[in-house]
């Protein structure tokens, strides 16, 4: 068969493939030989690329039934690409008139299962940054689908962009949980992510519950915990930093600054 000028083939006698692209299985027409097509053969479909660029394009452009409309035609060859996946997501999420909450929640649930290819990355990027305030609840699903799909330079690209705006705009600091300190650790030993390493450090400083606003370091049990849960957790994240003279610079720099904090926590007691 083909689709837009793009021949499938069979590997045994290149004869012409008929593919279920459900179950991605291609039989062919002529020997009957059958075989099964990796994700990612039909993510790099020529087809399936340029309607991702509409995808994009009509979404940046904040035009989501247009983009929604090339996302399903790219599903017809990549039936679970995961970027056109999101578009459809948000679509229900935030366009569609009965509109359902869950349905961004449950497509990360999907990109968890589903180890994103590269060529899905890109886009799905693009997208995440142009609604990134829609998303601020799922920091912690991006950076984990990003370190799942194991690519160091998109994981580097992905949190570094999308982390220090939410860091810089998070009201207190419950955003850093457990779990979203443990991804953080883990990006920062993959690829040093310092512009988050740099926006965490800053709020220490800035973050609404930080003593420094205000100087109310008298509060004692708010400082300490702003200590305990913040200032030295900030501080593993950057002692982790996988690049060693970035490491360096930002170990000094923090440590100066939990010096200050120590201090002024000390002429308070
Ligand atoms: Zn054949």
């Amino acid at each position: 068969m083909e689709i837009e000028g793009v021949r499938f083939s069979c590997p045994n006698c290149g004869a012409s493939v008929t593919i279920d692209f459900k179950t991605r299985v291609g039989t062919c027409d002529s020997c009957g030989y059958t075989t099964e097509f990796k994700r990612n053969f039909f993510n790099s479909n020529d087809k399936v690329i340029n309607d991702l660029t509409n995808v994009v394009k009509y979404f940046k452009e904040k035009n989501y039934k247009l983009s929604a409309r090339f996302a399903e035609e790219a599903m017809t060859i990549a039936v679970d690409n995961m970027a056109a996946a999101f578009v459809l997501a948000y679509n229900e999420a935030f366009i569609d008139e009965a509109r359902n909450s869950k349905s961004i929640a449950r497509f990360f649930v999907k990109a968890k299962e589903t180890s994103v290819d590269i060529e899905e990355l890109e886009p799905l990027k693009k997208m995440f940054l142009s609604c990134m305030t829609d998303l601020d609840d799922h920091e912690e699903d991006i950076l984990e689908m990003a370190i799942n799909g194991n690519h160091a330079s998109e994981i580097l690209e992905f949190t570094d962009a999308f982390s220090p705006y939410l860091i810089a705009r998070r009201a207190n600091i419950d955003f850093l949980t457990p779990r979203l300190k443990e991804l953080y650790k883990r990006c920062a030993a993959k690829c040093s992510v310092p512009k988050t390493c740099y926006a965490l450090l800053n709020s220490i400083k800035t973050n609404s519950e930080s003593p420094y606003n205000g100087n109310t370091f008298f509060l004692r049990t708010k400082t300490e915990r702003f200590y305990n849960d913040f200032v030295l957790p900030v501080g593993e994240i950057i002692n982790g930093m996988s690049n060693p003279t970035l490491r360096a610079k930002f170990k000094n720099a923090y440590e100066r600054q939990r010096g200050d904090f120590e201090k002024k926590m000390k002429e308070e007691n």
